[in-house]
C-alpha cells in the first residue's frame, strides 16, 4: 500500500487541530510541524507546534525552494517544510493540517495529495459558539463567519468533506477514507 499525504483543513474551531492529533496518535502518521514568522504563543514550544523562524530565514528557504506550499496570515508566513514532508512520506502517512488556500497550494504541487475538509454541523452552531465565548467584539465575529463562508465555499475543490458532529465518528471516517485511498492502486 501506498503512503499518503493528506490535507485537514476547516474554519478555525471546527475541531481540525484535535483530530489531526488524535489520527497521528492512534495510527501511526506523521503531522507534519509547520514554520511561522510569528511569535510563540504561551505554552506553545519551538518544533512541537510549530518551527518559530525570523522573517529573513523564512524567505531565505522561500527562495531555496524549501516550501510545498506557504501563506501569509495577518502579517505572518505560514509554511509547509518539503524536506519534512518527503522524508516522512518515504516512511509512513503524513498529515498537514493547513488552511484552505494552503491545501488548494499543496495539490497543485503535489496531486496525490487528499484533501480533506472538516465542516461544522451548523454555521448558527459555530456562531452561538463565538458568541458564548465572549472574546470577540461583535464586529470581529461577522468578520470570521466571513472568512468561515469563504473557507466552506471551497468545499467543492476538496476530495472529502466530514461534519465533525461526533468526534469518535469523524475520526473514524478519516481512517476509512485514508485506507481506502492507500489502497488505490494510483
Ligand atoms: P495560527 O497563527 O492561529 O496558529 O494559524 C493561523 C492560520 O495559519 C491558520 O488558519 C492555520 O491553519 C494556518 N497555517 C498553519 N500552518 C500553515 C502552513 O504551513 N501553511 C498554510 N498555508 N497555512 C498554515
Amino acid at each position: 500500500m501506498r503512503n499518503v499525504l493528506v490535507v485537514i483543513s476547516g474554519p478555525s474551531g471546527v475541531g481540525k487541530g484535535t483530530i489531526a492529533k488524535i489520527l497521528t496518535e492512534r495510527n501511526g502518521y506523521a503531522l507534519s510541524v509547520s514554520c511561522t514568522t510569528r511569535a510563540p504563543r504561551t505554552g506553545e514550544v519551538d518544533g512541537r507546534e510549530y518551527f518559530f523562524i525570523s522573517r529573513d530565514e523564512f524567505l531565505r528557504r522561500v527562495k531555496e525552494n524549501g516550501f510545498l506550499e506557504y501563506s501569509e496570515h495577518f502579517e505572518n508566513f505560514y509554511g509547509t517544510p518539503k524536506d519534512f514532508v518527503e522524508k516522512q512520506l518515504k516512511q509512513k502517512d503524513v498529515i498537514l493540517e493547513i488552511d484552505v488556500n494552503g491545501g488548494l497550494n499543496v495539490k497543485k504541487t503535489y496531486p496525490q495529495a487528499i484533501l480533506v475538509m472538516i465542516v461544522p454541523p451548523s454555521l448558527e452552531e459555530v456562531r452561538k459558539r463565538l458568541i458564548k465565548r465572549n472574546t470577540e467584539t461583535e464586529d470581529k465575529i461577522e468578520l470570521r463567519m466571513k472568512r468561515i463562508s469563504y473557507e466552506l465555499g471551497k468545499q467543492s475543490l476538496y476530495d472529502y468533506s466530514v461534519v465533525n458532529d461526533d468526534l469518535e465518528t469523524t475520526v473514524e471516517r478519516l481512517t476509512e477514507i485514508i485506507n481506502e485511498e492507500k489502497s488505490r492502486k494510483n
